[in-house]
């Protein structure tokens, strides 16, 4: 069959591979969409040490249930599903206390040795499934995984007292999602700071009162003209020195402070600042099952809908997808590759 195979930095290529087959509880689905997210381009640009060459990407899925191992009940041929693409051991004490985001020897599809969804078809066991009604638009239902991301970190970091405003650094797939969130759940003020045009007119259209162009005007500055004092939340999206940066600068003093990206190991911050102003510091990484079932109820419910930012490409135009997106990604929030 035919699959993107990541063949080194910056290089994508189709190729023929090894049909899958699925083994005990599993079954073999038909690809119907995978979406590109930010670690996959991070991988394409040869940054991750977990995406090496020879590798099958794509862990964002939209599917048709193709086959079922006669291990497997409750699922049959075609049926439309999406699945929760991270695999953890169900036993270690992470696991066993709901908290599988962190368990010891968690895997993703599209990671390490084992391949994802940038394929024809994959074998998947059947218990990571969701079932997706006919209705529901591929545009949205591809969203399943990264809106989970964002629905684990709301519940980290601002299950609490609602913020009385919200900056979100980062107008990505991730910051887009939060934005929409944060409105759904009745945030008062929503600003989105992001250093590209075409984003930044996405979030004011999905509703941010306040877009700030970092490569023009000065954050901190914006954000506290906007909300005194500065943001009694701040979501960072994005993960570099600079953003994080930002993050802690349009802060309020006792804002919360949620780190989700991923850019970058160590960056150098205003401790002492940060301190004195006792801002709390969250991070949240993937997602739990009940995140991922929360995510597909929203999705269900039409409660997210990216689609004028989303993008279809053959997954045979691969390459030309990921250089847009990891270069010049424009107002594309989201990109989906076809079989
Ligand atoms: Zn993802
Ligand atoms: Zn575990």
């Amino acid at each position: 069959m035919k699959a993107l195979v990541y063949t080194a930095p910056e290089r994508m290529e189709l190729q023929d591979i090894p049909e899958p087959a699925p083994g005990d509880g599993e079954v073999l689905l038909e690809i119907v969409a995978a979406g590109v997210c930010g670690s996959d381009i991070h991988g394409f640009l040869g940054h991750s040490e977990r995406r090496k060459p020879g590798l099958v990407m794509g862990h964002e899925t939209v599917a048709t249930i193709l086959e079922t191992h006669r291990s497997v009940s409750g699922w049959k041929k075609g049926q439309r599903v999406c699945f929760n693409p991270l695999l953890t051991c169900r036993s270690c004490r992470a696991c066993l206390s709901g908290r599988q985001n962190l368990c010891s020897s968690w895997t993703l599809f599209g990671m390490d040795r084992l391949h994802g969804t940038y394929a024809e078809r994959l074998a998947v066991p059947a218990r990571q499934l969701f079932a997706l009604s006919p209705e529901l638009s591929d545009e949205e239902a591809i969203l399943a995984e990264p809106m989970a991301v964002v629905l684990h970190a709301f519940r980290i970091a601002l299950s609490g007292e609602q913020p009385q405003s919200l900056a979100i650094v980062g107008g990505g797939a991730i910051g887009s999602l939060s934005l929409v969130l944060a409105r759904r759940r009745g945030i008062a003020k929503v600003a989105v700071v992001d250093v590209n045009e075409e984003r930044l007119q996405a979030a004011q259209r999905l509703g941010a009162d306040r877009v700030v162009n970092a490569a023009r005007e000065d954050p901190a500055a914006a954000i506290r003209a906007w909300a005194p004092g500065g943001a009694c939340a701040v979501i960072e999206a994005v993960g570099s020195d600079a953003t994080r940066r930002s993050a802690v600068a349009v802060a309020a003093k006792g804002a919360r402070l949620l780190f989700l990206g991923l850019a970058e190991n160590e960056s150098p911050l205003p401790w002492i600042d940060m301190v004195r102003n006792e801002q709390a510091i969250f991070t949240s990484f993937c997602y739990a099952p009940r995140d991922f079932e929360d995510s597909v109820a929203l999705l269900e419910a039409r409660g997210v809908d990216i689609r004028a930012w989303t993008e279809s490409r053959p997954l045979s135009d691969g390459q030309a997808g990921f250089l847009k997106m990891s270069k010049a990604p424009g107002a594309t929030l989201k990109m989906m590759l076809r079989p």
